[in-house]
């Protein structure tokens, strides 16, 4: 994919599957904008610089809508525009729906949904002035498939594809495609944090035999950013090993 004059905002790309995109976006050519809740470390930074691409680090929380703009307000001053925006930033607080906190159900419903909502808003201007741009939104399996103990989670994975969908229609002719990647069970952070009988109950459900790695996640959203997926909007590209 060649992603040469490009810039790629991602949020949550401090570890894990975002830090992950945003070195893939950056081998394919992309300069790119990390937002992030803590200092994105200095290792992230060089191995996102290593072949060339400049790489802006901003300590921003996706639920905070003035940090949002501001960090947006910066990225266009420094580079003009932004192509592509990778809506990765999430979060869980996982419990069962008897016993869920209401702060359980909102701040995962505040980062995941409501976090997306204010980082697609306050880059969406720029990509219609552009009339060019690739919105990628990073959902989960769960949110098709359900998954005891993730009520708050998986509601907002869904609810992604509705946003998905809708803002598709509404920009399309603006020249701006949106569309969603679904991982299955990915190896980070995320999954470490389950016990081994889940982690075995889960692979028991996986055709392909193994969890992902943020690579096969990281591979799909360089290609809906890429001009090669220019007729693709709207819908989800399920990245999960076969178990759904
Ligand atoms: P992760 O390792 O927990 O990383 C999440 C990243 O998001 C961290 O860098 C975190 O920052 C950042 N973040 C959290 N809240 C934020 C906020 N309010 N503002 C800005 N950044 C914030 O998770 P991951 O496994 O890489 O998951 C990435 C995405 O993939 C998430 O949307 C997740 O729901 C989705 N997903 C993951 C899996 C999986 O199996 N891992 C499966 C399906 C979908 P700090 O480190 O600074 O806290």
């Amino acid at each position: 994919m060649n992603l040469k004059g490009k810039t790629a905002l991602i949020t949550g790309a401090g570890r894990g599957i975002g830090k992950t995109i945003a070195v893939k976006l950056a081998e394919s050519g992309s300069d790119i904008a990390v937002a992030d809740m803590n200092p994105v470390s200095d290792d992230v930074l060089s191995e996102i610089e290593k072949n060339g691409s400049k790489c802006l680090t901003f300590q921003v929380d996706v639920t905070d809508v003035e940090s949002v703009d501001s960090m947006v307000k910066q990225i266009i001053d420094a580079v003009g525009g932004i192509h592509i925006l990778v809506n990765n930033a999430g979060i869980t607080q996982d419990n069962l729906f008897m016993r869920m906190k209401p702060e359980q159900w909102s701040q995962v419903i505040d980062v995941n949904l409501n976090g997306v909502f204010h980082v697609t808003k306050a880059v969406i201007r720029t990509m219609v002035k552009q009339h060019s741009g690739k919105i990628i939104n990073i959902s989960s399996v769960v949110g098709f498939s359900g998954n005891p103990g993730q009520v708050n989670y998986s509601s907002t994975k869904s609810a992604l594809l509705g946003f998905t969908k809708s803002l598709s229609r509404e920009v399309g002719t603006r020249g701006i495609t949106v569309n969603a990647v679904a991982p299955g069970f990915i190896n980070t952070a995320m999954t470490q944090a389950l016990n081994e009988s889940q982690q075995e109950a889960i692979l028991n459900q996986i055709p392909l035999g193994r969890m992902g790695e943020a690579e096969d996640i990281a591979n799909a959203v360089a290609f809906l950013a890429s001009d090669e997926a220019s007729y693709i909007t709207g819908t989800v590209l399920h990245v999960n090993g076969g178990m759904y």
